[in-house]
């Protein structure tokens, strides 16, 4: 049964860049000692009345002692401010976890996961811990960022594609990313990109970005014979 939601302290351990935008803390949990969580959950950090910002848990919850966030802090508002100032020592206060964009195992329909940008998070833990608990299900990820470094994760996924031979990975970047960086992957839209990819078998979609996205994405699959409610989504913009 998924954790009630509640008040929570932790301290920052370490911070990194994965991109120029993109950071992730590691956080030790303080009150509770061990957060109980679903993969794909996330917590509420607040800036002041009915002011909040969430932020989804990276890591998995098989170590709730200590939980990874990961924020992509280009839209420069008050939430990209403060994780961007995060230092190790600092205390952060939340309410969680929350949300129900969580994998259900006992559904045997075949996975089909779809990131727009930093929407792989909750996704990137789905994948992780369904590897961590061993369970081998095919299952394909069509990863969409505007560049190659911002395809965050992106060594985490092509190791788990050469373990896991049921799992499909599919990475895209923007086709105007330019050629500074070597990139012989594909280009294009996230949109075509799941026209090409996404396996005709496919029953059930999990897909994570902003709103327009997920609201094509829907359309798509609906065409295709799926109901709407075999597309589950959660909407970060
Ligand atoms: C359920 C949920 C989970 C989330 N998990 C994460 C997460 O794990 N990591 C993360 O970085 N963000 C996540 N977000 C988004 C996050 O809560 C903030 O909205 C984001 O950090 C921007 O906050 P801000 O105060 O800097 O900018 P704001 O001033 O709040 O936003 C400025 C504008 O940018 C838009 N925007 C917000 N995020 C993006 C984005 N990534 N790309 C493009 N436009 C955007 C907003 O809709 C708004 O129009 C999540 C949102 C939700 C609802």
């Amino acid at each position: 049964m998924a954790a009630k939601a509640r008040d929570c302290r932790a301290r920052v351990v370490l911070t990194r860049r994965l991109a120029p935008s993109i950071l992730e803390a590691d956080l030790s949990m303080v009150d509770p000692p061990a957060l109980s969580f679903d993969a794909g959950q996330w917590i509420s950090v607040p800036f002041g009345p009915k002011n909040v910002r969430a932020y989804t848990i990276a890591s998995t919850p098989r170590i709730g002692a200590a939980i990874t966030l990961c924020a992509d802090v280009a839209p420069g508002g008050v939430g990209s401010q403060w994780f961007a100032s995060l230092a190790a020592g600092d205390e952060v206060s939340f309410k969680g976890p929350l949300g129900g964009f969580v994998f259900d195992r006992a559904d045997e329909r075949r996975p089909v996961f779809i990131a727009e940008e930093i929407g792989i998070v909750p996704i990137r833990s789905m994948l992780i811990d369904l590897d961590e608990a061993a369970v081998a299900r095919p299952a394909t990820l069509i990863q969409w960022a505007p560049s190659p470094e911002n395809l965050a994760y992106h060594d985490d996924f092509v190791a788990l594609a050469r373990r896991r031979p049921g799992f499909v990975y599919h990475p895209v970047v923007a086709e105007n990313a330019g050629d500074a960086q070597a990139w012989g992957g594909t280009r294009g839209s996230l949109l075509d990109a799941v026209v090409r990819s996404a396996p005709t078998d496919a029953r059930i979609v999990y897909v994570a970005g902003g709103e327009a996205t997920i609201k094509r994405v829907r359309e798509m699959f609906v065409a295709r014979g799926l109901e709407r409610k075999a597309v589950r989504w959660e909407r970060f913009w």
